[in-house]
C-alpha cells in the first residue's frame, strides 16, 4: 500500500473545490486543494446565485463575508413570455434572497474559507497527470509556477476540475443523459442600468436572455440562441445581441440608454451525468455533472455535490460507512435531486415554444400571486419541477384561474 500524504487532494478550487476541501479540512483531515488559477480571478461563467446557494453559504457561516462585499440582494424574479409576465419571490425561509456575485469576489471568498478551515491551498499549480497503482488513483503529478514537477498522494482525488475536468478524462466514468449543446450564450455587462433587486428573463421565439444586477452597481445581460445558429452569428455576436434585445422594446431602450463595460464573452456547454467516485477518485460540481446555464444552477449544484460528497468521504475515512456505499449514497442524492431540473433545463435550452398545456398552463400562473411565487421558486431550485408540475397543484392552479375567469 502506497503512504498517503493527504486524506484527500482536490483538484480546482472555485465552486464545488474550495467547498469540498473547507468542509473535509473543517471535519480534521488532512486536504490539498490546487488550481491553476490564481484567486482573485474570473471564470467564463455568469453568476446568478439562486436561494439554495445563498443558504449554503449561510450554513456554512459565509454569508455576512458576501453581504459585506455590498453585492445586491434579488428578491424578485420576472419572467416575461411576451403577453403577459410572471413575477414572483424565489426565496425559501432559511435563504429569502439571491445574489449575483462576480466569479472574483464569490470565488476568491471560497479559497479563502478552505484555507482558514485548515486545507493546505496552493493557487498556481497545474495538473499534469494523475496518478494510479494497480487501477487505483493514489495522486496526482503537475509543477507550480516556477515549473519543478511534483507527486502528491492521497486515499481519495476530487476532480472539481469543471466540465473540461483532467480527473474525469484519466478516470472514464461512465456517463450517461447525455444531451449535446442546446444553445450558445453570450454575455457583457452593463453600466446605467438599474435593476431594483429584480432578476428579469425574456422568452421569445428562439431567443432568450435575462439581466441581473451584480457588484460594482453594474448589470449583467446574457443571451442566447440555438447552437445551430453558432457558426453563422460568431462574426456578429454584438449585433445578434442587441437584435435579439429588440423583440423586447421596453427592455431595448433600457439597454440603449446604459453604458457597455465589459467585451462580450460566450460559449455553449453539453449536458451530462457521470458516475462520481471509483477506486481512490471522486468528482463534484461540473466535472461530474454538467447542463445548460439558462437555468443557472450551477453553482449551487457544485455547492450540494460539495456537501454531499464531503459528508460521504469522512464517512468512508473514518470507517462508518465503506467507500463504495457512501459514495454510491451520494450519485443517488444528486441523481433524484437534480433529474426534474435537469429534463426542464434541456427542454427550456432549445428555446422552441412551450407545448400547448404548458402554454395554457403559465398563462393560469400569470396574476395568481402564489402560483407565480411557486413558479419563481422552481426556476430558483428551490422547489422540484416534479412537485410543482404534479397533477395536483396544475389541478389547483387551473381551477382557481377557471373560477376567477368565470367570476
Ligand atoms: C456561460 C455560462 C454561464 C453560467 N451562468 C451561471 C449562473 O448564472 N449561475 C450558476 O449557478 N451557474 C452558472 N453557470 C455554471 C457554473 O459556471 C458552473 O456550474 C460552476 O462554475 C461549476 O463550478 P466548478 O467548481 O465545478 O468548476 P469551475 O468553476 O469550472 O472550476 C474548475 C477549476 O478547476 C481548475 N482546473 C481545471 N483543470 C485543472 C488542472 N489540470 N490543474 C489545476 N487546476 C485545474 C480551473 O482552473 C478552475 O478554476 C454558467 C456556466 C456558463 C458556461
Amino acid at each position: 500500500m502506497a503512504e498517503h500524504q493527504y486524506d484527500a487532494i482536490v483538484v480546482g478550487a472555485r465552486c464545488a473545490g474550495s467547498p469540498t476541501a473547507m468542509l473535509l479540512a473543517r471535519k480534521g483531515h488532512k486536504v490539498l486543494v490546487v488550481d491553476r488559477a490564481r484567486f482573485p480571478s474570473d471564470t467564463v461563467s455568469t453568476h446568478l446565485l439562486h436561494p439554495p446557494g445563498v443558504a449554503a453559504l449561510r450554513r456554512w457561516g459565509l454569508l455576512d463575508r458576501l453581504t459585506a462585499t455590498g453585492c445586491p440582494p434579488i428578491d424578485t424574479y420576472a419572467f416575461d413570455f411576451g403577453p403577459f409576465t410572471i413575477s414572483g419571490a424565489p426565496g425559501a425561509e432559511d435563504a429569502p434572497v439571491a445574489y449575483g456575485p462576480r466569479r472574483t469576489v464569490l470565488d476568491k471568498l471560497l479559497v479563502d474559507a478552505a484555507s482558514e478551515g485548515g486545507a493546505e491551498v496552493r493557487e498556481g499549480f497545474t495538473v499534469e497527470e494523475v496518478v494510479t497503482d494497480d487501477g487505483r488513483v493514489t495522486g496526482i503529478r503537475g509543477h507550480g509556477r516556477q515549473g519543478r514537477t511534483v507527486t502528491e498522494r492521497a486515499q481519495v482525488v476530487v476532480g472539481a476540475d469543471g466540465r473540461h475536468s483532467l480527473v474525469a478524462r484519466a478516470v472514464r466514468p461512465q456517463q450517461y443523459n447525455e444531451k449535446p449543446q442546446l444553445l450558445c450564450g453570450y454575455y457583457t455587462y452593463w453600466s446605467g442600468l438599474p435593476m431594483d433587486g429584480r432578476f428579469e428573463t425574456y422568452v421569445r421565439p428562439d431567443r432568450g436572455f435575462a439581466a441581473w444586477p451584480t457588484h460594482d452597481d453594474l448589470t449583467l445581460v446574457i443571451g442566447g440562441w440555438p447552437f445551430a445558429e453558432f457558426d453563422a452569428t460568431k462574426r456578429d455576436v454584438e449585433g445578434n445581441y442587441l437584435k435579439m434585445l429588440e423583440m423586447a422594446p421596453s427592455f431595448a431602450e433600457r439597454v440603449h440608454a446604459a453604458t457597455r463595460e465589459a467585451r462580450f464573452v460566450g460559449t455553449a456547454v453539453p449536458n451530462y451525468f457521470r458516475k462520481p467516485y471509483g477506486p481512490g477518485w471522486a468528482l463534484v460540481g461540473d466535472a461530474g455533472y454538467n447542463k445548460d446555464f439558462i437555468t443557472a444552477q450551477g453553482m449551487h449544484d457544485a455547492f450540494r455535490d460539495a456537501e454531499l460528497c464531503a459528508t460521504a468521504l469522512d464517512e468512508s475515512f473514518s470507517g462508518a460507512r465503506p467507500f463504495d456505499v457512501a459514495m454510491g449514497g451520494y450519485q443517488a442524492t444528486r441523481d433524484a435531486q437534480v433529474l426534474p431540473m435537469y429534463e426542464l433545463t434541456c427542454e427550456f435550452a432549445t428555446l422552441a415554444p412551450p407545448p400547448p398545456e404548458l402554454q395554457q398552463l403559465l398563462g393560469a400562473v400569470h396574476g395568481n400571486q402564489e402560483a407565480m411565487d411557486g413558479f419563481a421558486r422552481v426556476m430558483a431550485g428551490v422547489t422540484s419541477p416534479a412537485e410543482f408540475f404534479s397533477k395536483d397543484n396544475v389541478g389547483r392552479i387551473m381551477s382557481r384561474a377557471g373560477a376567477a375567469a368565470h367570476a
